[in-house]
């Protein structure tokens, strides 16, 4: 009889990663650079996970009229304690007409992009499903709004 040897479970190291993407604005066409998550860590960075469920992710303004705007962009949203990493698509993808097909060519993509790393692997189409399928729905989006409003009130106290 071999003796198996002992498995070591670790947590897969995906660290948060951002990038930069160029904007132009619509109003008065200035361009410039905005910061942008391709993946988020929210063991790391658990401010991310709130951004997502206040929808405060991915926004940017433009430097020079202050108008805001919204970077549409894919990232990758990653929870190592439960070992699940989704990938977060634009939600007019799955309206373009793609349907089902388009998923699941995507989940493969996914599935081949992690495959020697532990963890499950899912594609969402707009931050409503990521929230609604993995991030506990309209509670989990009522408990952040109650902790921004107490930190807002927190930092206007002090
Ligand atoms: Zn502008």
């Amino acid at each position: 009889m071999t003796e198996r040897p002992e498995q070591v479970v670790s947590v897969p190291d995906l660290p948060t990663e951002f990038s930069e993407i160029e904007m132009r604005c619509a109003a008065c066409k200035t361009i410039w650079s905005a910061p942008v998550a391709r993946r988020v860590n929210v063991a790391t960075h658990p401010d991310a996970r709130y951004g997502i469920l206040l929808k405060t992710i991915h926004w940017t303004r433009c430097p020079l009229c202050k108008e805001p705007r919204q970077i549409e962009t894919i990232f990758e949203y990653f929870d190592p304690e439960q070992r699940l990493l989704i990938q977060v698509r634009p939600d007019w993808e799955i309206h373009a007409g793609g349907g089902e097909d388009w998923y699941w060519a995507r989940y493969e993509d996914l599935v081949l992009k992690y495959r020697d790393v532990d963890v499950r692997v899912d594609v969402v189409f707009g931050l409503d499903e990521l929230i609604a399928k993995y991030l506990g729905g309209e509670e989990a989006v009522a408990a952040a709004r109650n902790w921004w409003e107490q930190r807002r009130r927190e930092q206007g106290q002090s």
